[in-house]
């Protein structure tokens, strides 16, 4: 199964030439989940030659603009091109009258439902699941109501063991893979689980943590994933500003990576005072190594 993110955009609130507002395309087993939604998003998604109406589900991490402003315009787009499958948005309380508002207003008809969830809640939640993945979310620390959201793959089936694969059917061979023992003419146990298979594969896992101030207590929500964004807007020199805005430095970013013991660290959200990623990626690189920058365009594989 594959699980990838796309970074659509990767800068702050005031945007800049190739920095766009903040959007990313998670696919599990080519399943499109869109995490935030800020203005152009829906340009961003062509110019990666995206289909638009394979977005199944939509999550928005808060109400500031460079977040959610897109939405609007893509869920319009989605209409226009005939959509009839429906949509789910997940975000926090206020989505759904800002979304229904502007739709109302412009006498738009939408071609499928749209269903939006507002979120609540002081803890980790599932809020989503399909067959491919699972999505929960927990608060963050921004100042306004914001959420993080966990993507965690579904299981996969159980692994044969080698070479006693020799032995088996095909049909026998999904049987075990599914937890199934294969059963004689008599009804006894032919084939059992326990001797022909392995555990499958650990789920993979991503976290989304943008925007937030350092904030310890999203710790025991992220630990040990594969990949986890983190904001870091700031550089350490400018660390008032970080704790003044609600935001997050590079090297809080990678102390939050570090004592949330994640395999790999992404951040990105950078405040448009900085031309590019060098000094960020020293400063937190210096506390966690594995880190990597959200480059716009850029997939990253699980
Ligand atoms: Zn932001
Ligand atoms: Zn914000």
């Amino acid at each position: 199964m594959t699980f990838t993110i796309k970074i659509l955009g990767a800068g702050s609130a005031t945007p800049l030439k190739g920095r766009h507002h903040s959007a990313q395309l998670v696919s599990v087993n080519e399943h499109k989940y869109l995490i935030d939604c800020g203005e152009g998003t829906q340009y961003r998604l062509i110019e990666e030659k995206l289909n638009i109406n394979k977005i199944e589900v939509i999550f928005i991490s808060h109400l500031h603009g460079d977040h959610y402003y897109g939405l609007v315009g893509l869920i319009s787009t989605m209409s226009l091109l005939g959509r009839k499958n429906q949509i789910q948005v997940f975000g926090p309380a206020g989505l759904n009258d800002i979304i229904t508002l502007n739709f109302k207003i412009s006498n738009t008809v939408l071609a499928f439902d749209l269903f939006i969830h507002e979120l609540s809640g002081t803890d980790k939640q599932k809020i989503y699941e399909d067959n491919y993945a699972v999505f929960y979310s927990f608060p963050l620390n921004h100042g306004i109501q914001s959420f993080g959201y966990l993507a965690e793959e579904k299981p996969g089936l159980l692994k044969l063991v080698k070479n006693k694969i020799s032995d088996l059917e095909v049909e026998e061979m999904v049987m075990l893979k599914n937890g199934k023992d294969v059963l004689d003419d008599q009804g006894n146990i032919k084939f059992a689980v326990k001797s022909y298979t392995l555990p499958p594969e650990p789920v993979r896992q991503y976290a989304y943590c943008s925007d937030t101030i350092y904030e310890e207590s999203i710790l025991p929500y992220i630990q040990e994933v594969d990949l986890l964004y983190h904001e870091a807007t700031y550089l350490e020199e400018h660390k008032e500003k970080a704790i003044r805005n609600n935001h997050t430095t590079a090297i809080e970013a990678a102390l939050i990576a570090k004592k949330a013991n994640v395999k790999k660290l992404m951040i990105g959200h950078l405040s448009s005072r900085y031309e590019d990623y060098e000094a960020h990626l020293t400063e937190a690189k210096s506390v966690f190594f594995n880190t990597i920058p959200a480059i716009e365009g850029k997939s990253i594989t699980l």
